[in-house]
């Protein structure tokens, strides 16, 4: 295979393709309390400070916790007792490599599954 072949087949299977997504930690549990009046988040401190931030233009920083509106409900129905509080972590989930560098293009390699994503300069 030419190296221009092999330009061609990276971008093929660049930006998005492969097996990797993005982690996704547990941080806690979601329960009702007080005959479902209200709901109780408790969260580990030392998952949560593993969490990405994000900064806003203020100057606050925030982290996004999530939780399964379909499993929140049946916390709520009563139909299970707790859910969990996750947190996505930033990126796209891959570990990107630089390959190499060529005519103000750069060819990344994912070392986890092998995804290639391709950048303009
Ligand atoms: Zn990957």
């Amino acid at each position: 295979m030419s190296e221009n072949d092999k330009a061609i087949e990276i971008e093929r299977s660049a930006d998005g393709v492969g097996e990797c997504v993005p982690a996704t930690i547990l941080v806690g549990y979601v329960r009702k309390i007080n005959e479902g009046r209200a709901l109780k988040l408790s969260v580990n401190v030392s998952a949560f400070e593993d969490c990405s931030t994000y900064t806003v233009a203020d100057g606050q920083s925030y982290v996004s916790l999530t939780m399964n509106a379909a499993s929140v409900s049946k916390v709520l129905s009563g139909e299970r007792a707790v859910t969990t509080l996750g947190h996505t972590m930033e990126g796209d989930g891959h570990e990107w490599e630089h390959e190499r560098t060529k005519d103000n293009v750069s060819y990344f390699t994912c070392t986890d599954c092998g995804a290639a994503k391709v950048v303009e300069l």
